[in-house]
């Protein structure tokens, strides 16, 4: 059976785009009384950028903490504190900053239509009614949350998205002159999840010519950008970012991602830097991504953490083990259907021991 996704219907890319935002926004303010809610990563709060959001009378501005990742109670916490702000609803949402950031607004955007509370419809289509208008705007490149169907979040019983096609923005704003003052650091792990979403779905067995293109021309940005000195890096990663996502929404990630999502329930690691961590001992699953990725940290300087799991104990390496081995499709993508007999229990528990 053939997958009949959906796509953000609007994007605007360009150098100071950000600037239209007023104009993109204006035929959406439709009811009398009503309010758009921006929801601003703190990072910016005081900054230029803060300054430069187009606030008209009665709109609201949230800013959010992305310190943690973002969690099902937290999301619950921001729908509520927008329910006491009016008692309408706004007539958009939008969400400006990283990963973490956008699915803050996309969830919060579903969450303002959709009774209880947002760890209810972690899954797989389980939202009833459509979001509230809500727009993306990325200030940090790599996660492809700009594009995709889900928010990750993490709730009492686990981590896992809200994937729906109600899930999807509205509307992306690609300005690269917002990710210019990421710091290098961030700037890199990010970024390399880009890479890695690239090498998982080119490396994987649910390959089809939508997703190699895509995640072809992806690859290659990313050479450009992390490789090569390149005054239009930003612009770059911001299309590899989009096109990386769009690459996995029609094939998956692979066994990166499934190892990573373990270590991050266990040690609260972030996404990016969880997936270098992870990827860094993967050389016998993706020889030639790995030799790249090491080529790109050298270049780029970086140190990742080692020996985070010294000391953790048997329960804690198995809750790892289950969490990573219980995603069965990024494990069926990399080694295919019979993938148990490759990514064994022993196997992955060795892994995450040299971590
Ligand atoms: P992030 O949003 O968590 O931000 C990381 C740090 O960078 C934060 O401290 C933030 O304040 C800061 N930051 C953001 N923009 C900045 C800027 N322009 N200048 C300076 N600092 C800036 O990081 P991320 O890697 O973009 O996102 C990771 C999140 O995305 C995770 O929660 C992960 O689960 C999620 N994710 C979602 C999807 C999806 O499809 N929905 C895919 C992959 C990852
Ligand atoms: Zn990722």
């Amino acid at each position: 059976m053939y997958r009949n996704f959906s796509v953000v219907p609007k994007v605007m890319f360009g150098r100071g785009c950000f600037g239209q935002l007023d104009e993109i926004l204006q035929p959406r303010r439709i009811s009398a009384n009503s309010y758009m809610v921006f929801i601003l990563d703190d990072v910016f709060q005081g900054k230029t950028l803060e300054g430069r959001i187009p606030l008209r009378d009665k709109d609201f501005l949230l800013h959010v903490n992305v310190t943690d990742e973002p969690k099902t109670e937290y999301i619950d916490k921001l729908v509520k504190r927008i329910n006491d702000y009016a008692p309408v609803l706004p007539d958009g949402v939008i969400g400006i900053g990283g990963g973490s950031t956008m699915d803050i607004a996309k969830a919060v955007s579903l969450m303002l239509t959709n009774p209880g509370s947002a760890a209810d419809y972690q899954g797989w289509d389980l939202i009833q009614n459509p979001a509230v208008y809500h727009v993306g705007i990325p200030t940090l490149s790599g996660t492809g949350a700009e594009v995709s169907r889900t928010t990750v979040l993490t709730g009492p019983e686990k981590k896992l998205g809200i994937n729906s096609d109600y899930t999807l923005f509205d509307q992306m704003v690609l300005d690269p002159e917002l990710i210019a003052d990421v710091p290098r650091e961030q700037w890199f792990y990010t970024g390399m999840d880009c890479y890695i979403h690239d090498v998982e779905s080119l490396h994987g067995t649910f390959l089809n010519e939508f997703s190699r293109s895509y995640g072809e021309k992806s690859i290659e940005l990313c050479r450009q950008v992390f490789l090569e000195d390149r005054e239009d890096k930003d612009d770059k990663l911001m299309m590899a970012s989009l096109f990386g996502g769009m690459s996995i929404a029609y094939s998956q990630v692979g066994a990166c991602h499934a190892l990573s999502y373990g270590l991050s329930f266990v040690l609260g690691t972030h996404h990016g830097i969880g997936c270098c961590i992870t990827f860094d001992y993967l050389d016998e699953v993706y020889p030639q991504g790995v030799r790249e990725f090491r080529e790109m940290m050298t270049r780029h300087r970086i140190d990742l953490p080692r020996n985070l799991t010294k000391g953790l104990d048997d329960e804690a390496f198995d809750t790892m083990v289950k969490v990573a081995l219980g995603l069965t499709p990024l494990w069926e993508n990399c080694f295919g259907p019979d993938w148990r007999n490759t990514m064994t229990h022993e196997r992955a528990l060795e892994l995450f021991k040299k971590m």
